[in-house]
């Protein structure tokens, strides 16, 4: 605990505000998790990580940049990972899940603005985040407006290096992204004093692509029914997955599916077979954003999937291929897999719109949450056509526009369960 709040001082972190926001969090995380009956035992890791969240990963990140290496903070599925562990750095998600962090950011952002993007942008400004302060620099990128323009306002408080990435498919745009890519290993290189070379940057791909390949095991077990896990666990697993050392992360969320292999083999849920499931589909959920699951699954439903940055494009995606052997194939393949990710920020986008109906075939879903943040256009505008392909499919849908303050969890909870009795 001392050592900790040295460590905190050191860093710069508002150790009284600190002190509040663990507080809360951990409150915030007795009342969500700790209450689920029969959870798996291989989620005890996931608990022990979120119960050290200020502390061992952090530290970690220190003693690599005092060993030499350096650490990058991402904001987006886009900026590929394999790049930065390759120049002997470490990539951790800095996206940001809470409103604890709004008073620091609505003095210099709007106030009608994302609350990810506010919520980041005030756990930097209110030194609150020691994953931020064991950052060397963070990579931003061109995606939706708003943090399109944050990361000018990011740079005053720390080095910000922006990827552009484009807004279309075609073959130009694809040309110009494999640029972003080689560029990006450029800074990386620069950055670091190390060389990429093509032996290295294949094992950082076959790192990568084992930490989604355990992801993917996952979420094919959420296939299952009765469901051998809760939405809520496999969220956190999936939140996890930004920041934890991809090592251990991929050895644990392989020993949690070994259990949970188990578990579908002898028939064994959280929940009664006739629970109605659901896919979720829209904006990422991070850390401690667990609202939406928590009211669907204290009002007898259960997730099965996620088709979010949190869940399913993370990794959902075909993995890197891991085939080339030279750096200008590896770059190419790596820039290939980044540029099939769905996002609303891109047009077309109609890919994002088959896959949503795939998923909620393949998890066996009774129909669709369309989650969006406020003041996030992109999803927010791509919802009408989500819903004109889902009505035709008979896929029963329930919209929901929300933030990160609990004041509408009431309402939120009265519609959710409204929806819940029209599908059951
Ligand atoms: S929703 Fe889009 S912009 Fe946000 S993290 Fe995902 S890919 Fe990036
Ligand atoms: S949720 Fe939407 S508005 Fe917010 S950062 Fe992601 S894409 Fe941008």
């Amino acid at each position: 605990m001392e050592g900790e709040r040295e460590m905190w001082k050191a860093q710069g972190i508002d150790l009284k505000r600190n002190d509040e926001f663990l507080e809360a969090a951990g409150k915030i995380y007795g009342d969500v998790y700790m209450k689920q009956p029969n959870r798996p035992k291989g989620m005890g890791f996931f608990d022990f990580v979120m119960s050290e969240v200020h502390s061992i990963r952090p530290k970690e990140m220190i003693d690599h940049r005092e060993k030499g290496g350096k650490v990058v903070g991402t904001f987006c599925v886009y900026v590929p990972d394999e790049i930065i562990f390759a120049a002997n750095g470490i990539g951790v998600g800095l996206c940001c899940g809470s409103d604890f962090s709004f008073i620091d950011a609505e003095d210099i952002l709007p106030t009608n603005l994302c609350p990810l993007i506010k919520s980041g942008m005030g756990f930097k400004k209110g030194m609150l985040s020691p994953y931020f302060e064991a950052c060397d620099f963070i990579v931003g990128e061109t995606t939706c407006d708003g943090k399109k323009k944050v990361w000018e306002i990011f740079d005053n408080y720390i080095p910000t290096y922006i990827m552009e990435v484009p807004q279309k498919k075609d073959p130009k745009q694809r040309e110009l992204w494999l640029k972003e890519v080689e560029l990006f290993k450029e800074k990386m290189e620069k950055e670091s004093g190390v060389t990429i070379t093509p032996e290295v940057l294949g094992e950082k791909i076959k790192l990568i692509n084992a930490r989604r390949k355990a992801l993917e095991r996952l979420y094919e077990l959420r296939k299952s029914s009765p469901l051998p896990i809760s939405g809520k666990d496999a969220l956190l697993v999936s939140q996890i997955a930004f920041y934890d050392d991809p090592v251990r992360f991929t050895s644990k969320t392989n020993e949690l599916c070994d259990e949970l292999e188990e578990r579908v083999k002898n028939g064994e849920g959280v929940v009664e077979p006739t629970a109605p499931r659901i896919l979720v589909s829209g904006c990422p959920m991070v850390i401690p954003n667990w609202k939406l699951h928590h009211i669907v699954e204290t009002s007898g439903a259960i997730v099965a999937c996620e088709e979010t940055c949190t869940g399913t494009r993370y990794f959902d995606t075909p993995i890197v291929d891991e085939t080339p052997t030279d750096i200008d194939g590896q770059l190419k393949a790596i820039a290939d897999r980044y540029l099939n990710i769905k996002c609303s920020c891109f047009t077309p986008n109609d890919d994002r719109i088959d896959q949503i109906i795939k998923f909620a075939r393949d998890y066996r879903a009774d129909g669709v949450i369309y989650y969006t943040l406020q003041f996030c256009l992109t999803y927010n505008v791509e919802y009408e056509k989500v819903k004109r392909a889902l009505n035709k499919e008979g896929i029963p849908l329930l919209r929901i526009e929300t933030d990160y303050s609990e004041e509408d969890t009431g309402q939120l909870k009265t519609r959710i369960e409204g929806f819940l009795e029209r599908i059951s």
